[in-house]
Parts: structure tokens; sequence; C-alpha cells
């Protein structure tokens, strides 16, 4: 066992604070990653708030690091010490269900092991993320971070990168293809980036013109201020794919209606509150409404090569740990350019 500093809530009303906890001895199948840069997702708040029912505490959030290998067991081939790795979301999966079987293994049928409010496979053992200086993961659920890019910048890549990356993939973005991005907050920037490197015609909807000027630099073709009046009802007709990732309760019956043809709109976000949708604006046009949730190891890895070869990286504003309560406040007010990524020298 090894003692790390870290930061934790300690309850689901209570700030962030200094907290010092261990993490277990390197096994025979783990690496030990010194961790560089560590991610704010805002499930990290969603989560550290119980805004999704009842979590773990206390609870080290993160679940978007970075960092250097110091430390492998025995029996691991795919690391060696001084590799730069990267952990998203889980940091384990049974490896004998039909989706462990076929590389899918964040679909795993006895649950992922999540990196952090979770309990590993023993059932008693709670999981610590990111924020903290150290993580000890079974090597296989860590991915191989390329050298060539910016490493604040893709801390991001491993939450908000494959989760935009993998619907992107799968609804097929790609040049002739219209991608609409709702919200542009930590996953919206990086579903516009990766889009647009994917060759699609790109508009960002976002509910203030604060972040046209960044949209459009980041690539958008289109910027809608969806607060003005009737400003998706003239999008009617527009879009093959929409990627829903605003983390607020929202209407998505006029969104739906800027779908084309056997358009589809995904939704990541996921607000506290469930939505109220029209048949209607499914069965006009045979739409459809679908959803994504993260993305696989292997997939994982090919998000962050497809990031190296387009020198794609998320938009940081690198903090300090004392600063991860003012952080989740602007997080919440759409006040981030577009991810807060923590030092984790500093805990
Ligand atoms: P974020 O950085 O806070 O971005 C959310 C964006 O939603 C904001 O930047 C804002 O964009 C928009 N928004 C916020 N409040 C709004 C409101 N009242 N009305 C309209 N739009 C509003 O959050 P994030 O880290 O990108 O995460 C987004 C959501 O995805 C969260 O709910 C998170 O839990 C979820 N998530 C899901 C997965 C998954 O696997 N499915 C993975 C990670 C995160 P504009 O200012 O441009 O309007
Ligand atoms: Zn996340």
């Amino acid at each position: 066992m090894t003692k790390v500093r870290g930061y934790a809530a300690l309850g689901p009303s209570e700030k962030l604070t200094a907290y010092e906890f261990e993490r277990r001895a390197v096994g025979a199948a783990d690496i030990n990653i010194e961790i560089e840069f560590a991610g704010i997702c805002h499930s990290d708040i969603h989560q550290a708030r119980e805004e999704w029912g009842s979590a773990i505490f206390p609870m080290v959030p993160g679940h978007e690091i970075v960092g250097r290998v110091t430390e492998v067991g025995s029996d691991v081939s795919n690391f060696k010490v001084g590799d730069l790795a990267g952990i998203g979301c889980y940091v384990d999966s049974c490896g004998n269900c039909e989706y462990c079987q076929t590389g899918e293994s964040h679909w795993c049928l006895k649950s992922p092991v999540w990196t952090y409010n979770g309990l590993e496979y023993d059932g008693v053992t709670p999981t610590y993320g990111g924020y903290a200086q150290s993580i000890v993961i079974k090597a296989n659920h860590a991915v191989h971070v390329p050298e060539n890019l910016d490493r604040k910048g893709v801390a991001p890549l491993l939450c908000a990168g494959i989760t935009t990356y993998s619907p992107l993939k799968q609804w097929k973005a790609g040049p002739g293809k219209k991608v609409a991005v709702m919200g542009l907050g930590g996953l919206g920037h990086m579903a516009v980036k990766i889009a647009v490197a994917m060759g699609a015609q790109v508009t960002v909807l976002s509910h203030s013109d604060n972040k046209k000027s960044d949209a459009l630099a980041m690539g958008a073709k289109t910027f809608i201020n969806t607060s003005e009046k009737n400003s998706l009802t003239e999008l009617r007709n527009t879009f093959d794919i929409i990627i829903n990732t605003v983390s607020a309760d929202l209407d998505l019956g006029p969104y739906l209606d800027t779908l084309r043809m056997h358009g589809s709109l995904v939704v990541v976000g996921i607000p506290e509150k469930s939505y109220a949708i029209s048949p209607n604006n499914l069965l006009s046009r045979q739409r459809s409404l679908s959803g994504s949730s993260i993305g696989s190891i292997k997939e994982t890895q090919e998000m962050l090569d497809f990031c190296a070869k387009h020198n794609v990286v998320s938009d940081v504003e690198v903090i300090t740990a004392v600063e991860i309560n003012d952080a989740y406040d602007r997080v919440v007010k759409s006040d981030v350019k577009y991810r807060f990524v923590i030092d984790a020298k500093t805990f």
C-alpha cells in the first residue's frame, strides 16, 4: 500500500478538500502511474453533488488522467517504466462477457469498475480517481498517450474526447455530413474538433453568443445562439447528426425538428431530469433519438491515435488543487474555456 495525496468530496453538499488515502501495491498485472494532469468533467460535479443518485464518499473524482508509468507488475508486457499512459472512465471489466470478448468492455455485462465512485469486483473496496498524485491500475485498462500531443490538452481526451469520438464514428460523421453540436463545453468543443477532423460540416448550437468566435476558430462553419427567437425553427430539416452534450434540462423537441430524413440526435449529456419527447418529433422523416456512453479501451486508443494524427487536443485552463471548488462553480455557469485541468504536482 502507498499513501497518496489527493482531493476528495466528503459529502454531497461539501466542498472538496485535501485528502490522504492508500493505493494498493502494484500487483503482477498492474502499473503505477504518477499523474501529471487530471481533467474536470461535468460528470465529476454531478457525482460529487449526488445529482445522479446515491454516491460513495469520501469521493476522489477524476476520470481524465494522464501521467508517466513509474512501476510495472511482473506480468505486464504492454507498458514499461517511463511510458506516457492515460486512464479514462473505468479501470476494470469482467473480460469474459460477449462485449469484453469483442473489445467493447465499456458495455461489460457485469458492469465495468468505474474509475471512482465505484467498487472493485470484491464488492467492498471503493475506487478513487485521478484528483491525486498517482494511481495503480490494471495495465490492460490503460492506454498509450502519443508523445507528440500537448499533455495538458490530452487529459480531457480520456473522457470528453472518447465520449464524442465514439458516436461521431458510429453515426458516420465525415465529408458530406452536416453535424450539429449542442453545447460548447468540455464535451462539445471536443465534438466540434473531432467532427471537423473527420471532414464533417459542423454547426454549434449554443445558448448564448459568448462562444461564437471560439467555435468558428475550432472549425465550425456556423454558430447559432439558441436563445434567440426562431433560431431553431429556421434550421428545420438541416442536420444528419446532432450530438447533444448539454448538461442541463432541456426541451429536445425543437432540436429533433432540425434533423433531416433519417437523421439522429445522439444524447451524451446527462441532466438530472428525463426528457419529454413527442412522437411527432420522431416519426416525421423517420428520425431517431439515440444515446452513447464513453467508449472502450480499444476505441480510446484509436481515438488518441486519431487525435495525434490530426493534432487535436482540448483547450484547457490549468489550475492548482486549491482552485477545484471554484472551477466546479464556473463549469456549472458554463464559464470554462473549455476544460479545467488540474496540475497534479499541486496535490
Ligand atoms: P460542460 O463543460 O459543463 O458543458 C455543458 C454545456 O452545456 C455548457 O458549456 C453549455 O454550452 C451547455 N449548457 C449548460 N447549461 C445550459 C442551459 N441551462 N441551457 C442550455 N445549454 C446549457 O459539461 P461537459 O463536461 O461537457 O459534460 C456535458 C454533459 O455530458 C454532462 O451532463 C456530463 O455528465 C455528461 N457526460 C456524459 C458522458 C457519457 O458517456 N455519455 C461522458 C462524460 C460526460 P453553451 O454555453 O455552448 O450553451
Ligand atoms: Zn467524464
